[in-house]
């Protein structure tokens, strides 16, 4: 065996897991200093906002249910504001990548600490990423302050999540475990943790998709997302996220359904190239050829496998490939106009990923 050379940060926050975990926040909150924090969570989820607020008790300055994809930047300017009026010290982000991503906006802005609390396994909350929408147009960027603190992951909130949002939701996560085993900057903490991130969102999927009250598969599922969430924010993504964000900024298409119409596609572009990756997901996945396996998956759990049923135009395939391959990411395989192009063409008609 021999070790390549690598860098790795370890990302200083504090994770609890388990089952009835949001009962200690007061305890958390009162662990980093803070007094009052703003409970923030998307319209849909306000009474689970609520429930986080009563266990908050005299800690909580009150719920904001204000979230929405992408952070609109009015309404994270709003929210920046309703935060400082309240006297608010921190913020506890109850939800998806919408919550978290609001709490990071305010972060900042003001630079209150946030804690999460994740409901999907989009896994922003392991992330330094902040995004914001403005005039249509998203802006990103990294920045140590909006890292939460401290994250609580506790499966019975994520019971409430649609079996068919828990299922896209979980091949989201599946896509950070993927592009971290063949990133630039990967290394082998976070490839341990790919591997056995992938394996246990696969492992959870068929179980969720049987049973979405099953607290057992729905803990698995959110330990896979903690781990892939951790690849995410800890290494540079490749063409299967440029691809996703072109198709997601571009032509709105919805944000975990379009992951896992691509990933199998993705994979199969760069598994000639990414031969270590290859050899990590058949581990995990016991399966000879890992795009096939995850494409197959989609089909046997009911997931979207086509562009098409996404509700894009088969003439938005060519403007797509020019986006991406006009400022691709990093990639293993070379990222070329005649490949991009038969990948999207693939992806939109739902065929399956071509063996390579
Ligand atoms: P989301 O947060 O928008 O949630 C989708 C919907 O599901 C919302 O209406 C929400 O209220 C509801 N919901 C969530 N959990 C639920 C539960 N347990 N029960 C019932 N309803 C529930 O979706 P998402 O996929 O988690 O996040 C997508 C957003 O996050 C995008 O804007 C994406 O760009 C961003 N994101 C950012 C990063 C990052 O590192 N910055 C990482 C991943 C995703």
């Amino acid at each position: 065996m021999s070790v390549s050379p690598f860098a790795y940060d370890a990302a200083p926050m504090r994770v609890r897991f388990g089952v009835g975990v949001v009962d200690s926040l007061p305890e958390e909150i009162a662990r980093l200093g803070l007094r009052r924090v703003l409970v923030l969570c998307s319209p849909e989820q306000e009474e689970t906002g609520q429930a986080v607020a009563r266990a908050l008790g005299d800690r909580s300055a009150g719920v904001l249910a204000r979230a929405r994809m992408h952070v609109p930047v009015e309404v994270a300017r709003e929210a920046a504001r309703h935060a400082a009026d309240l006297g608010a010290d921190g913020c506890v982000a109850v939800g998806g990548g919408s919550a978290v991503g609001l709490g990071k906006a305010i972060a900042l802005e003001h630079g209150l600490p946030v804690v999460a609390v994740p409901t999907t396994y989009a896994g922003s909350e392991m992330t330094p990423v902040w995004g914001l929408t403005e005039d249509g147009r998203k802006r990103t960027g990294k920045d140590r302050r909006v890292l939460p603190v401290a994250v609580l992951y506790d499966p019975a909130f994520t019971v409430g999540l649609p079996v068919g949002m828990s299922i896209t939701s979980g091949f989201n996560a599946i896509a950070h475990a993927v592009e971290a085993l063949y990133a630039p900057d990967r290394s082998p903490v976070v490839s341990l943790m790919a591997e056995e991130g992938a394996r246990a969102m696969v492992d959870a999927l068929p179980r969720v998709a049987a049973d979405g009250a099953d607290l057992d598969a729905r803990g698995t599922a959110l330990y896979a997302s903690w781990l892939c969430g951790a690849c995410l924010g800890a290494t540079t993504m490749s063409l299967h996220h440029k691809l996703c964000h072109a198709l997601g900024g571009t032509l709105d298409l919805p944000h975990a359904p379009t992951h896992t119409v691509v990933l199998p596609h993705a994979l199969a572009y760069n598994q000639a190239a990414a031969p270590d990756a290859v050899a990590a997901l058949s581990r995990a996945w016991t399966t000879p050829n890992p795009a096939r396996g995850l494409w197959d998956l989609a089909g046997s759990l009911g997931a979207p496998r086509s562009l098409r049923d996404l509700g894009m135009a088969e003439a938005d395939v060519e403007r797509i490939a020019a986006e991406v391959v006009g400022n691709p990411y990093a990639n293993p395989a070379p990222v070329t106009p005649t490949g991009v192009t038969r990948l999207l063409r693939a992806a939109w008609a739902g065929e399956p990923p071509p063996d390579r």
